[in-house]
C-alpha cells in the first residue's frame, strides 16, 4: 500500500511522519492531502458502523463479524474493517489467516472477498505471523490505520462495519477522529457490572466525540445449555439493557452465551451464516434490523 505523497504519513517503523498531521493520537487525519484521500476513499460507502466495547473479551469482534454477515445475508454490500490492534481477530474468525491483500495500481489494496461477496480488511493481514504482537509505537499504529482507511479500494458499499480497538484511550479516539461521518456506534457489553461500568464510559466517549449511539448489545447474556437447550443465567441477564436505559440509549438486543458460537468462531465459520436456524442467530439478525433502517 502507498502512503500520502505529501506527508509520508508516519508509516515508518521509526515513527517519522507528517509534520502537518502531527501523527499524535488526537491529531489524526489533519493533513489536508490525507484528509482529501480519506474522504474519497470513504465516499462510496453509505453507512459506517463502529463496533466498540469498554474492555476486551466481551465478544466485540464476534459481534462485528456476525453483524456484518447478517447485513450481507439481507442482500447488502458489506465491508468489514478490523482496526483492533490488541487482537486483530477477524482473520481467525473468518478463516483468513495468512492471507495477504492484493495491491493494485496507485498502491491501493483490494480487500479480501469471502463467500457471499463480503469484503474484509484487517490489521492482521499486515502482520507476518498470527502470533505476532503489535508493539508499534503510537504514531506507527496510526499510520497503519490511516493506510487501512485511505488505501483500500472498497468500491461501492452499503455498510462498512469497523471493529474498533477496545476501551476509550488514545487508539479508539484517534480512529474515531479519522471517520468523522460515521452513522454511529454499536456498543458491546456483557451483562455483569464489571463490564457495563466500562461500557458506559464508551457511551460517554461517543457523546464527547458526537458519534451517535445506535445501541447497546448485551452479549453472553445467559447460557444456552448444550444438553437441554434451556437458558441458564451464568453471568446474569439484563445488565446491558439496564445500563442502556440508564444512559438513555437504545438497546439493540441480547445474544446468549452459546458454545456453538465459540466452536464456529474457532473454526472461522461465521455463526450467523452456518447456524441460521438457531436462536442465537435469530438474536443476531434482530440486532441488525435498526441498522437496516438507517436512511
Ligand atoms: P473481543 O473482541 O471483545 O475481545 P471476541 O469477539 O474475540 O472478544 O470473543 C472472545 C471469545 O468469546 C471468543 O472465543 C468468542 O468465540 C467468544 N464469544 C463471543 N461471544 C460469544 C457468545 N455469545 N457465546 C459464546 N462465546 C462467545
Amino acid at each position: 500500500m502507498g502512503s500520502c505523497s505529501s506527508c509520508s504519513s508516519g508509516n515508518s517503523p521509526q515513527g517519522e511522519g507528517c509534520a502537518m498531521a502531527g501523527n499524535q493520537p488526537g491529531n489524526a487525519a489533519q493533513c489536508p492531502a490525507q484528509e482529501d484521500k480519506l474522504k474519497k476513499a470513504l465516499q462510496r460507502i453509505k453507512h459506517k458502523i463502529l463496533v466498540l466495547s469498554g474492555k476486551g473479551g466481551v465478544g466485540k469482534s464476534t459481534v462485528a463479524v456476525n453483524l456484518a454477515v447478517a447485513l450481507a445475508l439481507e442482500g447488502k454490500h458489506v465491508g468489514l474493517l478490523d482496526v483492533d490492534f490488541h487482537g486483530p481477530s477477524i482473520p481467525k474468525l473468518l478463516h483468513l489467516e495468512g492471507r495477504r491483500p492484493e495491491v493494485i495500481e496507485n498502491g491501493l489494496a483490494l480487500p479480501i472477498e469471502i463467500e457471499g461477496g463480503m469484503k474484509v480488511m484487517s490489521l492482521g493481514f499486515l502482520l507476518q505471523r498470527q502470533d505476532e504482537a503489535v508493539i508499534w509505537r503510537g504514531p506507527v499504529k496510526m499510520g497503519a490505520i490511516k493506510q487501512l482507511l485511505t488505501d483500500v479500494q472498497w468500491g461501492d458499499l452499503d455498510y462498512l462495519v469497523i471493529d474498533f480497538p477496545p476501551g476509550t484511550g488514545d487508539e479508539p479516539l484517534s480512529v474515531a477522529q479519522m471517520i468523522p461521518d460515521a452513522d454511529g456506534a454499536v456498543v458491546v457489553t456483557t451483562p455483569q457490572d464489571v463490564s457495563t461500568v466500562d461500557v458506559s464510559k464508551s457511551i460517554t466517549f461517543c457523546r464527547q466525540l458526537n458519534i451517535p449511539i445506535l445501541g447497546v448489545v448485551e452479549n453472553m447474556s445467559g447460557l444456552i445449555c448444550p444438553h437441554c437447550s434451556q437458558l441458564i443465567n451464568l453471568f446474569k441477564q439484563g445488565g446491558g439493557e439496564e445500563m442502556a436505559q440508564r444512559m438513555g440509549v437504545p438497546f439493540l438486543g441480547r445474544i446468549p452465551l452459546d458454545p456453538q458460537i465459540v466452536e464456529s468462531s474457532d473454526q472461522g465459520r461465521p455463526f450467523v451464516f452456518h447456524h441460521q436456524n438457531s436462536e442465537s442467530a435469530a438474536a443476531m439478525r434482530k440486532i441488525v434490523q435498526p441498522l437496516l433502517e438507517l436512511s
